[in-house]
């Protein structure tokens, strides 16, 4: 049997995620895990009470990110292992798309005012702990009495098409990849089975990635062994987690429910370092 039991992909309140760090990893512990990486969108500000965390109970943590990169239209996922939390440029490469989140928010809020649906801005900024996404709009309007639901504050006025769409900024699949590389890390595609389209993931694999993350609890069998498939014939490190956000939220994955053992990590640790 495969020694060690890792999730390499969990997010934290630091994001979108439902729990603080130190209760993830708490979670961790109680579910008899080794270790997990922590995966926040676009920030770093989870890992460090995570990382105090995992030392006070025994988890190993590894510091992550998850970035939201786009091409083609397609929102890509890259994922970012041993990376310096540190890290000047890193550090404010993220806070540059955080400012842009919050131009984008300001425009959002008044092509919806301009629609006759005023958004408090306060509130917004509220739901989103400083980080405003459609989310958190979303749900800033169903609680102001507009819209009865998330997914129809969506349908109507926030999907791409839409009158209250606004598109944000975002770096490029390679670029996130740099950005990883240069802050210490490796980098990884994240779930390639959402982007629906194993050409582009084809594609995408000569970004200068070096692993895809082929476990995952959205992932068919099928997909599952074509991304595997997929990555040992570039020699890319083949990984998976499970994209936990927290429970109670109508989420049915449990952390740790997709885990990989310690050869994974420590062959992400080894190309991190420059063995790539
Ligand atoms: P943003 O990064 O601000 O553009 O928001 C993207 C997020 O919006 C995604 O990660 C989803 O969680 C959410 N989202 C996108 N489309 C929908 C939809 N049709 N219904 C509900 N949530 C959505
Ligand atoms: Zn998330
Ligand atoms: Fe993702
Ligand atoms: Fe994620």
């Amino acid at each position: 049997m495969a020694a060690g039991r890792f999730d390499l992909h969990v997010h934290t309140s630091a994001s979108d995620g439902a729990w603080p760090p130190a209760r993830v990893v708490e979670e961790a512990a109680r579910e008899g895990l080794d270790g997990i990486a922590i995966t926040d969108h676009d920030t770093v500000a989870g890992l460090e009470e995570a990382l105090a965390a995992g030392r006070k109970m025994g988890v190993r943590v590894l510091p992550g990110v998850e970035l939201g990169s786009e091409q083609d239209s397609r929102e890509v996922h890259v994922l970012g292992y041993f990376i310096d939390p540190g890290d000047a440029r890193l550090r404010e490469t993220l806070a540059w798309l955080e400012d842009e989140r919050r131009r984008r928010l300001e425009r959002m809020l008044e092509r919806l005012a301009a629609l006759g649906v005023p958004v408090a801005r306060g509130r917004v900024l509220e739901l989103a702990c400083g980080v405003p996404g459609r989310p958190h709009v979303a749900r800033a309007m169903v609680e102001a009495g507009w819209v009865a639901s998330v997914e129809e504050a969506f349908d109507r006025f926030l999907e791409s098409g839409r009158p209250g769409y606004v598109p944000r900024a975002h770096l490029a699949p390679a670029e996130a990849a740099r950005l990883v590389h240069q802050a210490g890390g490796c980098a990884v595609l994240a779930h390639p089975g959402l982007l629906d389209d194993d050409a582009m993931v084809e594609r995408l694999l000569e970004s200068g990635l070096d692993g895809i993350e082929a476990y995952y609890p959205g992932h068919s069998p099928e997909q599952t062994a074509r991304y595997e498939s997929l990555g040992r014939g570039r020699g890319l490190v083949v990984t998976g987690g499970t994209d936990f956000h927290g429970l109670g939220l109508g989420q049915p994955v449990r952390l740790g429910q997709v885990a990989v053992p310690a050869r994974v990590v420590a062959e992400l640790e080894r190309r991190a370092r420059g063995g790539r």
